[in-house]
């Protein structure tokens, strides 16, 4: 009889764990989670052979598995699961992981793995912003009405930093997303000839599974995290709608000679859509928060990539609707401080999008427009 040499990654084991995988040891391979997960495909299906490659630290399986992007994170085979290993926290880890691993440079995916790494990437933005503070009013207030222009000019200040800091975020996307068709090549993931082509495929589940956020209603155990992460979902395209309106009023402005300028009116519809996205997303991360708070210890771990894109997200809305009130309130010695704290938590989250739990938002949308095209479906589809 052939035998079967298998290298265990204890390494790889004890990253996974750290990276929210700490239960994996639990499972005893019952097989109840793969029967129960209403996302897994029949065949072949997901996540117990996950949970023993993960055991056996088959390091190789796992970073070119294409199912860890087809779970949604439910939470439904972590539920039923008899031992307490958390199945879908296992996914969610091997994920984390593979944010580190997919997009370059890897020490910044080093930076979001811990807490411990979290003043270098606060100092990156606060020493850029304060020096700018410094250059334009020697880090004093300014008199009269409240105008955050006038410590941190839009123009050239503001629209450069984030202007490059997209471009870097969009390269880096790019080539993590090569690196990761790469992988599910390596693991005999081919489309066949008569595939639909990758566009097409791409267009298909952002209308029939993003837009309507189809498979979070499939699984029906936790439909606080489905509410949540559509009202945050939402939230986050109005917002990209405002500021693309804002960037393309002002600059494109330049050509015609009519140029956008902020702040604008309350009763602007621009503001008005900009408030009502503030507001979607103060609602999804409470429902998010209170269910990450309240959720059953001995079913399901709250990892530190969770708590971190919490936190950030959490400090945009804070500071942005604070900004507001405090320039509606005319309260200059905190507004400015307050922007200033807001601008940092908007790099925190740009800036190091492709290396946040964030990036499953792209990562998983083109893995499932690859998994359309080489046939690998869910029940029923
Ligand atoms: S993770 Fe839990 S439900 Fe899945 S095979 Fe292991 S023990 Fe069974
Ligand atoms: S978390 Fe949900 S989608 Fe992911 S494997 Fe478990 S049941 Fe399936």
């Amino acid at each position: 009889m052939a035998r079967l040499k298998i290298d265990p990654d204890v390494q790889f084991i004890k990253e996974l764990q750290a990276a929210g995988g700490e239960s994996l040891k639990k499972c005893y391979q019952c097989a109840t989670c793969s029967v129960v997960c209403p996302l897994s495909p029949e065949e072949n299906p997901f996540p117990r052979k996950e949970m023993i490659w993960a055991q056996w630290g088959l390091k190789d399986k796992l970073v070119n598995d294409i199912d860890i992007w087809l779970c949604h994170n439910c939470g439904e085979c972590s539920d039923l699961c008899p031992r307490g290993a958390s199945p879908g926290d296992v996914l969610a880890a091997l994920r984390n992981m593979a944010y580190r691993s997919l997009a370059k440079p890897a020490i910044i995916g080093k930076w979001m793995s811990s807490s411990r790494y979290l003043p270098i990437l606060f100092a990156i933005p606060a020493i850029i912003y304060f020096i700018i503070w410094g250059f334009t009013t020697g880090l004093s207030i300014p008199d009269g009405p409240i105008e955050y222009g006038k410590v941190f000019p839009g123009d050239y200040t503001i629209d450069p930093i984030f202007g490059l800091a997209a471009l870097f975020v969009l390269f880096t996307f790019a080539t993590a997303i090569g690196n990761l068709f790469r992988s599910f090549k390596e693991s005999g993931l081919t489309p066949g000839e008569d595939a639909p082509g990758f566009w097409k495929a791409l267009i298909d589940v952002i209308k029939e599974e993003i837009i309507t956020h189809k498979k979070f209603q499939d699984c029906v155990s936790n439909a606080e995290r489905y509410k949540g992460h559509l009202y945050i979902f939402y939230g986050f395209v109005a917002l990209g709608i405002v500021t693309s309106i804002v960037a393309v009023g002002h600059w494109g402005g330049l050509l015609i000679g009519h140029q956008l300028h902020t702040p604008l009116s309350l009763w602007n519809p621009i503001k008005i859509l900009a408030n009502i996205g503030a507001i979607a997303l103060l609602v999804g991360l409470t429902l998010i928060t209170r269910m990450r708070l309240n959720a059953d210890p001995s079913k399901t771990t709250t990892s530190y990539y969770d708590w971190y894109l919490l936190g950030v997200i959490w400090a945009i809305a804070i500071t942005g609707t604070l900004s507001e009130l405090l320039r509606l309130a005319n309260v200059p010695g905190l507004a400015y401080p307050v922007y200033y704290l807001h601008l940092i938590s908007v790099f925190m989250m740009i800036a190091y999008l492709p290396w946040s739990k964030l990036a499953h938002l792209v990562y998983r949308t083109v893995a499932l427009a690859y998994a359309r095209q080489v046939g690998r479906k869910g029940p029923g589809e």
